[in-house]
């Protein structure tokens, strides 16, 4: 548990140096292909977040971990067979690109939890291959998810390519920031979430304002 201890020290001491609030920045522990054992281990040392990637694998996981009260948020693609058990075994979902896929989770969010905490992916660099929306479509989907009672839109996340240096490495989580600014301004809205940094690029994440740092390998080492 060094490993965590040190971590958390980490985000502690990257939120002070760069003026951010104590306690302002969340840590998303990424636990895919990682054992329930590990999960466990960490979540007894007092960790309560978790991200998992794909379906099948999170909900044997979840079965394992019944007992425990660790909040599951989901951080990967989902195709329409998914929404179901996401909207029945999840508080949050990353990963939101498209309208029809909110509106799934919507109807599909069982009456007795919460609604269901959302985040919509951007690509602000324009990849082929990436997914996410574009800058343009944010305003339109964050209107459509207001419209759905059982969300609970939260803000916005990226997953960014690897950059070049460090300081490169702070435009896109900057530009997300002010993506984000733009749309609670113009929509009168209080979006409060950032999800963006990884294991590579967290500190620099954190100096640009992010609220959820998501982290796999910083974790836990290597994915077999
Ligand atoms: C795998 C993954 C992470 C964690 O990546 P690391 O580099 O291992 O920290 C974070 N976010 C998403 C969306 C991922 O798929």
């Amino acid at each position: 548990m060094d490993t965590f201890k040190d971590i958390y020290k980490k985000i502690r001491e990257i939120e002070k140096s760069t003026g951010r609030n104590p306690h302002s920045v969340e840590l998303l522990a990424v636990s895919k292909k990682q054992s329930s054992k590990k999960i466990r281990q960490l979540w007894e040392y007092g960790q309560k977040a978790f991200g998992e990637n794909y379906l099948q694998e999170a909900l044997l996981k979840m079965a394992d971990l019944h007992d425990t009260d660790i909040n599951w948020h989901f951080i990967g693609p989902i195709q329409n067979n998914k929404t179901r058990k996401i909207a029945e075994n999840f508080c949050w979902v990353h990963t939101i690109e498209k309208e029809k896929t909110a509106q799934r989770l919507n109807d599909q969010r069982p009456e007795h939890l919460a609604p269901l905490n959302i985040c919509i992916q951007v690509n602000i660099q324009d990849e082929v291959t990436k997914s996410g929306v574009f800058p343009q479509e944010i305003i339109p989907l964050v209107k459509a998810i207001q419209n759905l009672p059982r969300l609970k839109l939260r803000g916005l996340m990226i997953i960014p390519k690897s950059s070049s240096s460090v300081q490169s490495s702070h435009i896109p989580f900057r530009q997300l920031n002010q993506l984000l600014n733009q749309v609670n301004k113009e929509l009168n809205l209080s979006l409060d979430t950032l999800s963006m940094g990884m294991s590579n690029d967290y500190q620099s994440a954190i100096a640009e304002g992010a609220t959820i740092i998501r982290l796999g390998t910083a974790l836990f080492g290597t994915r077999e």
